[in-house]
């Protein structure tokens, strides 16, 4: 068996958990049994342990748990006062529920392109695109790091924007010391699965220091209802308010939560090692366009590896490349959120978002997780070294490259 693995490599899995699952059984057994106790499993005591353990985590004063990033985005909106017609300001390059949220809540999301050093929105691209009907800019932190959050507060400041983030991806990554979500009126946490902080499925949250953004989504997600707190259990009789939705978290996903958030600044440490050894061995390879930067940029600003995403010249090609072989990649993200076709009616056409376009057409996400192999990393950094050298193509050439997107 083993002299066979020699011949045959172990496929490289895009994201996988269960090395780490199988190591914390115990614990999330333990919490998972607490649930069944209670006899409450969903929006119960372990979803308020688990807010109470994220507040001391991230610093907020209120944590709300609820079903999804997506959703948290949503009532985030909501209870920060958008309404009809009122503009949101979000990066072209993002994940879809970053400016879709902005519609479900009821406003109209404004694009605005990203840094090109970086993945963050630009402020001076906010500073243009901004009208008198904007209200909100939403920065994105995406993928290493936060976005530059003392440019998006100047330009804010400068003209009356409130700031809302979509720190969805950005569990345990600090600004000036604060951790992102905390720089305005509220942030948002997803445990999508693959996310650092990943469930067994769906679960997201709200975070917020103001009290008042707090108490409305913490209404709005239990059909506009009050509750539940430590002292109001079940909170199922109580007069609708507001109307709400149905985004309660699972009290089985608290569980898990709780019982990884137990091991996050080692995974985030693991993380780390793992990306640093991506950056040493892609350092210098012809057709590796932009490497990540992944470790803080200055006191107090600490990245977290959440992803390793590298550009690369042909990528869609090497991405096949790599499949072939057994490597997993994700593409984050392949179109711009200007060119979608749900925001088809705002008329944009390529070439509005040059940096956020360039990274759609160049971004590879490769595999990052802390049960990752080191012998693993190697692996594709050598398949990816094997790709370009096989390759006659003129890679400094950016317009050699365009005709390889499919
Ligand atoms: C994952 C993600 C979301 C949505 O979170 P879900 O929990 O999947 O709904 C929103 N924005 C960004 C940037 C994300 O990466």
């Amino acid at each position: 068996m083993l002299r066979q693995r020699r011949w045959t490599p172990l496929p490289v899995p895009f994201f996988t958990q269960s090395a780490t699952f199988s190591r914390l059984w115990p614990v999330t057994r333990h919490h998972v049994e607490d649930v069944v106790e209670n006899g409450k499993y969903s929006h119960g005591r372990k979803v308020v342990e688990l807010e109470r353990a994220l507040a001391e985590y991230t610093g907020a004063r209120h944590v709300i748990g609820v079903n999804s990033g997506t959703d948290a985005l949503v009532l985030l909106l909501r209870a920060c006062g958008l309404g009809a017609g009122d503009e949101v300001v979000v990066p072209a390059f993002s994940f879809a529920a970053t400016a879709t949220s902005v519609v479900l809540a009821g406003g109209t999301p404004v694009f605005a392109d990203v840094e090109p050093d970086g993945y963050g929105i630009s402020p001076a691209s906010v500073a243009a695109v901004a009208t008198p009907r904007t209200r909100f800019v939403m920065p994105t932190h995406l993928f290493h790091h936060t976005a530059d959050l003392t440019g998006v507060r100047e330009v804010a400041d400068r003209l009356g924007l409130a700031v809302v983030e979509d720190s969805a991806e950005a569990i345990g990554m600090r600004y000036g010391g604060r951790h992102a979500g905390l720089h305005g009126f509220g942030g948002v946490l997803s445990f999508f699965p693959t996310k650092t902080l990943g469930a067994l499925g769906d679960a997201g949250a709200v975070i917020t220091d103001d009290p008042r953004v707090a108490e409305v989504v913490s209404a709005l997600r239990h059909h506009g209802r009050p509750g539940p707190t430590a002292d109001n259990f079940p909170a199922i009789n109580t007069a609708t308010a507001l109307p709400g939705v149905n985004s309660k978290m699972d009290d089985v996903q608290a569980a898990v939560l709780l019982a990884k958030l137990g091991r996050l600044e080692q995974d985030i440490r693991r993380r780390a090692e793992l990306a640093a050894r991506y950056t040493a061995r892609l350092t210098g390879v012809p057709g590796v366009r932009k490497l990540p930067e992944v470790l803080p940029r200055a006191e107090a600003v600490r990245g977290v590896a959440y992803v390793y995403v590298a550009e690369f010249a042909r990528r869609d090609e090497l991405a096949e490349h790599l499949a072939a072989r057994g490597v997993g990649t994700e593409t984050y993200y392949p179109l711009p959120l200007h060119l979608q076709p749900c925001f088809a009616h705002l008329g944009h056409a390529p070439g509005d978002f040059p940096n956020a376009e360039a990274a759609c057409a160049h971004a590879l996400a490769l595999p990052l997780y802390p049960d990752l192999a080191e012998e693993q990393v190697d692996r594709v950094c050598a398949e990816i070294r094997d790709f370009y050298a096989a390759s006659d193509l003129h890679l400094s050439a950016p317009a050699a490259n365009r005709g390889s997107r499919r």
